[in-house]
């Protein structure tokens, strides 16, 4: 997880935050939908006047897959892959870890963690409750 993670326009916020172990969603300041990943379009109504707001980083397994298999060298195996549905409602794609892989179950709570990247970032990642 040392490679480098592009960042754009729509996105520096979200990242901006993780520096401060932050975790944020975008919210529409039309409609109040809460969305991530971050979009230049409100996926509720369209509108374009979004900002980002804190969550709990509290959230449940919506569904998971462990990798046995690296996509490419360098990665450890196994890990796991999941979907969280965060307390707020968005879905992130992240990773769960602090338990074997197998451990794992569908409705989980979970809470975020955070993994260093080497520029003062972070990527978010969940553990167990
Ligand atoms: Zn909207």
């Amino acid at each position: 997880m040392n490679e480098e993670i592009p960042v754009d326009g729509v996105t520096r916020p979200w990242w901006e935050a993780t520096r401060e172990r932050r975790l944020t969603v975008q919210r529409c300041l039309e409609c109040g939908h809460r969305q991530h990943y971050p979009r230049a379009l409100c996926t509720g109504c369209g509108g374009t006047a979004l900002d980002f707001t804190d969550v709990s980083g509290r959230g449940t397994v919506d569904s998971f897959t462990v990798v046995h298999r690296a996509p490419r060298p360098g990665l450890e195996t196994p890990y796991v892959v999941a979907r969280v549905r965060l307390a707020e409602g968005p879905i992130l794609l992240t990773r769960l870890v602090g338990a074997d892989p197998s451990a794992w179950t569908c409705d989980e709570p979970v809470r975020v963690a955070w993994r260093p990247l080497p520029d003062g970032r972070h990527l978010p990642v969940f553990a167990k409750e």
